[in-house]
């Protein structure tokens, strides 16, 4: 048998359940929906994890339709899931837990006895590095995002090649490689040995088809590649950056982009202009380095200093 949480499977079998994280305001027990997909022959273990930030649907979109799709019957090894991770986030449609106002992927590997995210950061650590290989699906929040890779451990960590590697099998076509921040479980559970990547499935309000289907292949991709199912990943290759620059506008205003998401930038290209509410240009401004627009924001509006986009920089070809 295979448990996680409350979900418990024999070789064959499938069962959903939940991984209990403490208590909800009203005394109710909180858990965390889980899935335990165990195939009928011997391989590798996968964790797959979404909304951990919790207005990042596009991953609950990607494993609503992946779990469906899998018979373990015709599978080898075993699939971890925690379906939604930020449960009190996932309530209120917010990114961060409201209960201590935090960002879940900055508290791993978290604390069994810590605030409400570090609780749950911990919970679902153990079954990730209970595992062979890790997947966190993420998106640019609710910012207009192309579909890429994160590889969060850096570029001298023991693990790069195999996160990298994993990260090139999900083919999304683009890669961002570099060090992530104190917290992610893409930078934390690579030091248990585990490679880990957080595909970043573009950006939005709610649910996006197209990047969801990204989403979809890439996880058969890594079920393909990785010998849980008969098949082959085809990964193409992947444009790479190693920087990631972002960019705030000068004045205040309204945004009008010159670029299309994903487009290649020449330094001194523009990126956007700044209007006045009624249309007098107020400042161009150009792109420092050469690179890829790789994050936009949603709504026109900006204050002076307030985030406008992000050009990932130092492309090569993976
Ligand atoms: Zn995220």
């Amino acid at each position: 048998m295979v448990t996680l949480g409350t979900a418990s499977a024999a070789p064959g079998e499938i069962d959903t359940g939940r991984l209990e994280v403490g208590e909800s305001r009203d005394g109710s027990p909180i858990g965390l929906p889980v899935a335990v997909v165990n195939g009928s022959r011997d391989g590798k273990t996968l964790y797959m994890q979404a909304a951990s930030d919790g207005d990042e649907l596009n991953g609950v979109g990607v494993i609503q339709r992946v779990v469906p799709q899998l018979d373990p019957g015709e599978l080898s090894g075993t699939i971890l899931i925690c379906g939604i991770v930020n449960y009190h986030a996932f309530q209120v449609a917010e990114h961060r837990n409201p209960i201590d106002d935090t960002k879940m992927n900055r508290a791993y590997p978290g604390d069994a006895s810590g605030t409400s995210s570090e609780r749950i950061a911990a919970a679902t650590y153990d079954a990730a590095v209970s595992a062979d290989l890790v997947v966190d699906l993420h998106q640019g929040s609710t910012s207009r995002m192309i579909e890429e890779v994160r590889v969060r451990c850096g570029s001298r960590h023991r693990l790069h090649d195999e996160c990298l590697e994993l990260a090139k099998v999900f083919n999304c076509g683009y890669i961002l490689d570099q060090k992530g921040p104190d917290g992610q479980l893409a930078r934390a559970a690579p030091d248990e040995g585990v490679p880990t990547i957080d595909p970043e499935l573009g950006g939005c309000v709610g649910w996006d088809e197209e990047s969801i289907q990204a989403g979809v292949d890439g996880v058969f991709n890594v079920l393909y590649h990785y010998g849980f199912l008969e098949g082959q990943a085809a990964p193409v290759p992947q444009a790479r950056a190693t920087g990631f620059e972002q960019y705030g506008s000068p004045v205040g205003g309204l945004v009008d982009f010159q670029l299309d998401l994903g487009s290649r930038v020449s330094r001194g290209d523009t990126l956007f202009e700044v209007t006045d509410a009624f249309g007098t240009p107020k400042a161009e401004i150009t792109a420092d380095s050469s690179g890829i627009l790789w994050r936009t924001r949603r709504l026109p509006q900006v204050a002076t200093g307030e985030y406008v986009c992000s050009l990932g920089t130092n492309i090569d070809t993976f």
